[in-house]
């Protein structure tokens, strides 16, 4: 029996959204999201930063209201 545990694969989190720049789609480490969760409550807004180096704003989902 071998138990094999790949260190230095992070865990990730996916953001269900792309970089405006290179269309990669948006991950964050599982130690990050914490951080992430917490600006997005408190601001409204997080930023994340691309694998290429584009820094993208999200903005915490609202329902908007019709009237
Ligand atoms: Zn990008």
């Amino acid at each position: 029996m071998t138990s094999e545990k790949r260190s230095g694969t992070e865990e990730v989190v996916d953001m269900e959204l792309h970089c405006v720049r290179c269309k990669a789609r948006l991950y964050v480490p599982l130690s990050q999201v914490d951080a992430v969760i917490a600006s997005l409550e408190w601001t409204g807004a997080a930023i994340l930063i691309c694998v290429c180096g584009q820094a993208q704003l999200i903005r915490s989902r609202h329902q908007k209201r019709n009237d």
